[in-house]
């Protein structure tokens, strides 16, 4: 039987070794995060990722992918009691009667962070009600009705979009310049395909 310790992962996108794409991939990135914290993609917001702790490892996050690929985008290790205030011009990306669509909002309000809770549709309604950090930032959401179904082959009871996606297609209703976008759709197919094929 196969066990995850029977071959080695990469430390930066946890696929099997023999599958890694990351020097193809985000070779600039990784070494620019390390050196100069420059980015592959120039984002018109900071991503926060707020991830939670069952979230943080798995081979299957699909955070971890986005974090990889620019220096502004952040991965946060969500903790219910952690005490932290929200910044200046931060919105969080969640549904609901409560939130208003993100390129609707963005005409009347200057935004310089969108926190994504990087969890299960179950868990990060949890982490949401028991933060009032993440409570206390204007909602924002996507018009799903509008885009594609997902991609996300990875986990077989997951019909939303996954975080990856989330993300991206918030970064399209922000900018107007899509080629970063192609790119990022890119990087998550080839992730995709490598995670599948090295199962
Ligand atoms: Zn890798």
């Amino acid at each position: 039987m196969k066990t995850s310790n029977d071959s080695a992962s990469c430390r930066h996108c946890r696929l099997p070794i023999q599958a890694c794409q990351c020097s193809a991939l985000f070779q600039r990135t990784l070494l620019q995060k390390n050196l100069l914290q420059e980015s592959l993609h120039e984002l018109p917001i900071e991503i926060e990722l707020c991830t939670h702790p069952q979230e943080w490892q798995k081979d299957t996050n699909t955070g971890n992918w986005l974090q990889l690929q620019s220096a502004q985008i952040h991965r946060h290790r969500w903790h219910r009691k952690e005490p932290q205030t929200p910044p200046a011009n931060a919105v969080l990306l969640y549904p609901g009667e409560d939130a208003i669509e993100l390129s609707e909002y963005a005409k009347d309000h200057p935004i310089d962070s969108l926190w994504v809770v990087d969890a299960s549709w179950q868990l990060s309604h949890k982490m949401i009600k028991q933060s009032p950090w993440l409570q206390s930032m204007p909602k924002v959401m996507l018009d799903i009705e509008k885009l594609p179904a997902s991609q996300y082959q990875l986990r077989r009871n997951q019909k939303s979009l996954c975080t990856y996606e989330s993300v991206v297609y918030a970064l399209q209703a922000l900018s107007s310049n899509s080629d970063n976008l192609h790119t990022m759709w890119d990087i998550f197919h080839t992730m995709q395909h490598a995670y599948l094929k090295s199962r």
